[in-house]
């Protein structure tokens, strides 16, 4: 693989190093860890706030193995030293990772999962931004209120715990979370009631007898196989907004789905992905990179 090096080849505990440019010994460092990572924007989304913001630091993409996540993190703290500031967590460790945080936020701790790691005086603290960066990006850049609207949330993952509280702050006047395995989908369910709006959870075969929905949230991860979801064609009309959070060249069979069913409005993930970096860039640095800065990598993202 171009520009990657193992370290301590055969050892758990070692990860690899993708991203090109190695961090200089005086900046501060960060690293997303994921695998597959490779096709993480993260490395290039972080470097252009740093600059946008005139903050000194570097950020690196980490392939941890499938059973090593924890080592892969300490090591990389050990590394650092105290230039070993944060991390970023994707696909499949932010369970992994709430687990490995001595102390998380109250966001992290109701979604059960963690995308932002902060390292401070010798702890390791946990965040998740997830919620944040998909009402951010739901709100300001697409403009949609959910107030008082029927809202659909399919999938009972992590993506799905990470919205489900902010979902229900923007005061939706019913969400249903459906789920390929129903029992998840009420399970999550029940972890919210009793905050206001109580969610209710069911299969997707349940959903025929739902009238249809203002937004439906694909956060399942079936469009990364490229799977259609077995959805009955009478949730969407013509004044539903449908948000894959899977991003990708082409639209998303999510995506298709729903402009098949009538939906007028459609937004796959980017702009929440540019916006939970946001999120923990404001995290670790204090600073929020301004909505001009934003709004231009979104758009360089997508045509890219
Ligand atoms: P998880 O593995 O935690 O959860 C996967 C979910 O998808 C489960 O609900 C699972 O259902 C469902 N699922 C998987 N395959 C299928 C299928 N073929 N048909 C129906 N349901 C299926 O993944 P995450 O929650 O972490 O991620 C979900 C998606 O969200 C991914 O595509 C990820 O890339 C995206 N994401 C995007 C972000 C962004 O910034 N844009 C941020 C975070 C995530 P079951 O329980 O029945 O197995």
């Amino acid at each position: 693989m171009p520009n990657a090096r193992q370290r301590n080849a055969g050892d758990k505990a070692s990860s690899v190093v993708l991203s090109s440019v190695l961090c200089p010994p005086s900046s501060d460092h960060y690293a997303v860890f994921g695998n597959p990572v490779a096709h993480s924007k993260s490395p290039r989304i972080h470097a252009e706030f740093a600059r946008a913001c005139g903050e000194n630091l570097c950020y690196e993409a980490r392939l941890a193995p499938l059973d090593g996540f924890a080592a892969a993190a300490r090591q990389f703290i050990l590394e650092g030293g105290e230039y070993a500031k944060g991390a970023n967590v994707t696909v499949p460790f932010k369970e992994d990772a709430f687990r490995l945080a001595e102390e998380c936020t109250p966001r992290a701790r109701a979604a059960g999962a963690v995308n932002t790691l902060i390292f401070q005086e010798g702890r390791i603290l946990g965040d998740n931004t997830d919620g944040a960066g998909f009402t951010r990006d739901l709100t300001e850049n697409l403009d949609f209120s959910a107030a008082g609207k029927r809202v659909l949330l399919l999938g009972a993952g992590g993506a799905a715990r990470g919205v489900v509280e902010s979902l229900l702050a923007l005061s939706p006047v019913a969400l249903v979370i459906a789920n390929r395995s129903a029992e998840k989908a009420k399970s999550l369910a029940a972890a919210f009631a009793g905050r206001g709006l109580a969610p209710c959870g069911m299969g997707f075969a349940a959903l025929a007898e739902e009238p249809a929905f203002d937004l439906v949230i694909n956060a399942t991860s079936a469009s990364l196989a490229g799977d259609a979801l077995p959805l009955p064609a009478g949730i969407f009309s013509a004044r539903s907004l449908a948000y894959d959070l899977m991003y990708g060249r082409e639209e998303t069979p999510f995506l298709v789905q729903a402009r098949k069913g009538g939906a007028k409005r459609l937004s796959d993930g980017l702009g929440m992905l540019v916006e939970q970096a946001a999120e923990s860039f404001f995290v670790w640095r204090g600073k929020r990179p301004q909505a001009a800065v934003r709004a231009a990598l979104i758009r360089q993202l997508r045509a890219a």
